[in-house]
């Protein structure tokens, strides 16, 4: 027992480190591993993505470089569903890239090489940030359903209604478009981590998606179908 409260940034943190260089990866993991955090690696963009909608970490340290997809595209793609802290690493010591990732709503850059204790003292001060962030992210409402992005919960008619994981981020994609389409393979991205994912889980996880939360599924009056398209939230 430390007695610290759950908002003290000192508390141990889950890191999601998307890093290619495998060498530069493990340094992070034991370095943050030193401090006291978890760690979550991912080698990928796309790898980056699922584990970022699956552990939901406290921070994340992103390179720029990544062997799949521009680092850029992940800060938007974390930014659009979540208000984790975000650090960006990167080699390019351009002043254009740095104030691109900032606007994109990257929290802080760190440029290689850098001090690690530079690097601890940025995490303490995103994670600190985030903590704020965190409760100001929107509460979605649809019908008798309230979605409450910062705290991962959903209320249908007041009553807590329990999601499996997999099951929250698919209903949270939906909600944070508020109304508007998402195509089948941003969903399955989002979710699974890859647009090549099968339909099918989609089709299935949006059925149980349905029994949990319709008055009656076989008739779906809050999770709608756009043929062709995808789905949305009514
Ligand atoms: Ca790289």
């Amino acid at each position: 027992m430390t007695g610290l409260s759950r908002q003290e940034p000192s508390d141990p943190a889950t890191i999601l480190v998307v890093e290619d260089d495998a060498g530069l990866r493990r340094t992070l993991a034991a370095t943050l591993k030193a401090a006291g955090h978890k760690v979550v690696e991912a080698a990928s963009g796309a790898e980056g993505l699922r584990w970022q909608a699956h552990h939901a970490p406290d921070l994340v340290l992103l390179d720029l470089g990544l062997p799949d997809r521009d680092g850029m595209d992940l800060i938007t793609g974390i930014r659009a569903r979540a208000a984790t802290p975000i650090i960006v690493l990167t080699a390019r010591d351009s002043e254009p890239a740095k104030v691109q990732a900032l606007d994109l709503g990257a929290d802080d850059y760190v440029t290689k090489p850098f001090s690690v204790p530079e690097l601890l003292a940025r995490i303490r001060a995103a994670l600190r940030h985030g903590v704020q962030a965190r409760g100001s992210l929107p509460v979605v409402t649809s019908g008798p359903l309230r979605i409450d992005l910062g705290a991962r919960r959903v209320l249908r008619d007041g009553e807590i209604v329990r999601l499996s994981p997999k099951e929250y981020d698919l209903l949270a994609e939906l909600a944070v478009r508020q109304g508007a389409p998402v195509r089948h393979g941003e969903l399955l991205q989002a979710v699974w981590g890859s647009e090549r994912a099968d339909l099918h889980y989609l089709r299935v996880y949006i059925g149980q998606l349905r029994v949990k939360l319709e008055a009656d599924p076989a008739t779906p009056v809050l999770i709608l179908a756009e043929p062709g398209v995808g789905y949305r939230l009514a």
